[in-house]
């Protein structure tokens, strides 16, 4: 006969032993003290990987998608308190994108050429063991996202994970490796680290096992692995600017852009970044924003702000410039919360800071991730479009507008030559959700691949038949 309290304890136990516990007391699958650990078991698991079919692979993901639905939640709480940073709601929601609209194995395509001579095939085949770096601003959502293309072409991952966002990490490669096992898979096909550093990233890099490279974060990272002499995929910063012109739907665009911006906090690099709004509807902009939870700050209260977010960072060389850059403390931080240090006491409503500065000013050529908009009057569209593309900085990433003029779109979207261009939208819709189209955690802006999903992450392999099974 066993009691109740011995009941709850058990109960407590198989969830804990299930996974499906903020802090699991059982060894996490495919956790592992050192990298070179790591990648031996990720070979191992991939030497019995690399014979399953489609139909095998395409299980595993479909427990991927079941497991991540089922763990939205402890994983965006989870994420939230590891890096302290973001909005649990809207990671609950990416993480359901995630599930939903990452491609699987319908993304691999293979092509046919038939003629006189023969049969020849050029199929997607997998890399092998591909190492993935990921970010701290989506941590999780880009370890499952990546798991899915990369399983699904047939790879096995390592991840080196952000250090500060290694507790979820770690949760999130135990998650794929409980639905590879519950799928049938081999354990350990996707790995990490404990604690992921410099060192271990060199190590992963360098190995000779891992035969392909994923970069998801800043510059630095991005110039890292392309100095590798690997292959490898770069999905770098962004500065997404988001004009608005006379013939703009005013307060639709008002809202869009604050639900846009405070998205996860501004933590995702398409959210808008900074506002360039032509003059003639300028003011109804302003206001249709302080509508949907915008806090207007004055001259004064900017300039305050800036000595908050922002740091110096000493020049590199003797004699050089000081510059400005983030201060991380407040990256992924409620706008309450900012507005708090600079003396300012708001409701729950207010959900992004707003300030009017000029094109040079550093709230609009940082990329901040925070809820916080800087936005710049223009005379023209054509001057507003012109200040995107500098403000954008080259990065290929992802640019906004608010227009019903076809022309202006055309123009803009050339200009700009972003990997993603959204039009009369939130910037969320630029990556699926609530639109159409697959979804991706690494955009690839620097290497070209763009959206990226399974067949990124292969290599074309081409198969002859000559004279023979050509049947007309
Ligand atoms: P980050 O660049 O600080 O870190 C990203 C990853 O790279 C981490 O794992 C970090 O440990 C590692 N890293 C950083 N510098 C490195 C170096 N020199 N050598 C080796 N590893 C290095 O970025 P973050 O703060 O976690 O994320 C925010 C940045 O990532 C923003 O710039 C954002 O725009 C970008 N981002 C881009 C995408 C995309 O799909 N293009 C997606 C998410 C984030």
């Amino acid at each position: 006969m066993i009691d109740e309290k011995q009941i709850s304890e058990i109960v407590k136990k198989v969830i804990t032993d299930m996974g499906a516990d903020q802090a699991p007391k059982r060894k996490q699958v495919g956790v592992f003290e050192s990298m070179d650990d790591a990648i031996e078991a990720c070979n191992k698991a991939y030497e019995l990987f690399r014979h399953y079919n489609k139909e095998q692979r395409e299980n595993i993901i479909k427990e991927i998608r079941r497991l991540t639905h089922e763990e939205a939640e402890i994983m965006a709480k989870l994420a939230v308190e590891d890096t302290k940073m973001g909005n649990v709601y809207h990671k609950i929601l990416k993480h359901h994108l995630v599930a939903d609209k990452t491609p699987g194995t319908e993304d691999l395509t293979t092509k046919a050429l038939s003629g006189d001579r023969g049969l020849t095939l050029i199929e997607m085949a997998p890399y092998g063991i591909i190492g993935a770096i990921t970010p701290s601003t989506n941590p999780s959502c880009t370890v499952i996202c990546n798991s899915i293309g990369m399983l699904a072409a047939g790879n096995g991952v390592v991840f080196n994970p952000h250090p500060h966002a290694k507790r979820i990490s770690a949760y999130a490669v135990d998650l794929v490796n409980r639905a590879v096992l519950a799928a049938g898979g081999p354990e350990n096909i996707v790995v990490t680290v404990e604690n992921p550093t410099m060192d271990t990233s060199n190590t992963m890099v360098n190995h000779p096992s891992v035969r392909m490279l994923v970069a998801t974060g800043g510059p630095g990272v991005v110039k890292m692995l392309l100095s590798s002499g690997k292959k490898a995929i770069g999905a770098g910063a962004g500065n997404p600017p988001v004009v608005v012109d006379n013939t703009a739907d005013v307060p639709k665009a008002a809202k869009d852009i604050i639900d846009g911006c405070t998205f996860d906090n501004n933590l995702p690099c398409i959210a808008e970044k900074e506002c360039f709004v032509v003059n003639e509807v300028a003011d109804e902009l302003i206001s249709g924003m302080q509508k949907n939870g915008a806090y207007l700050l004055n001259k004064e209260q900017t300039k305050q702000l800036e000595e908050v977010v922002l740091v110096d960072m000493p020049p590199k060389n003797p004699g050089g410039k000081a510059k400005k850059v983030i201060n991380k403390d407040w990256v992924g931080r409620d706008a309450k919360k900012i507005l708090a240090q600079i003396g300012i006491n708001v409701g729950d409503d207010i959900r992004c800071i707003i300030c009017e500065t000029e094109f040079s000013h550093s709230f609009v050529q940082t990329e901040l991730m925070m809820p916080i908009l800087a936005i710049v009057r223009c005379s023209t569209f054509e001057e507003a479009m012109e200040m995107a593309v500098k403000a954008e900085h080259g990065n290929r990433h992802t640019a906004h507008l608010h227009s019903k003029n076809v022309d202006h779109m055309t123009a803009y979207a050339k200009a700009v030559c972003t990997t993603i261009f959204v039009k009369n939208a939130p910037s969320y819709s630029g990556i699926g959700f609530n639109s159409e189209g697959h979804t991706t955690f690494t955009i690839a802006g620097p290497t070209g691949e763009g959206i990226t999903s399974a067949s990124s992450f292969t290599r074309q392999r081409r198969c002859v038949l000559v004279d023979s099974l050509s049947i007309i």
